[in-house]
């Protein structure tokens, strides 16, 4: 059992858990390595999950529905 973090609903025992991440960073980590006397600056890219949260079955249902709209435009 879990607090739906959309609607605020607490579900049933059996319903089933969805957890899906709502904001995607992208990350720049920059860092200089050195190697004798030469400086090379390295950059890498990434993404971070920023936050995930719990839905219950109905709004997942709901948020793929969207999906699916959003595709269709
Ligand atoms: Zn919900």
């Amino acid at each position: 059992m879990f607090r739906c973090e959309k609607c605020n609903k607490v579900t049933e025992p059996r319903e089933k858990l969805h957890r899906i991440p709502i904001t995607y960073k992208d990350v720049v980590y920059q860092f200089t390595q050195k190697k004798g006397k030469n400086e090379k600056l390295i950059t890498s890219y990434g993404k971070n999950i920023s936050k995930e949260i719990n839905l219950c079955e109905e709004c997942f249902n709901e948020i793929l529905r969207g999906q699916d709209e959003n595709f269709q435009k």
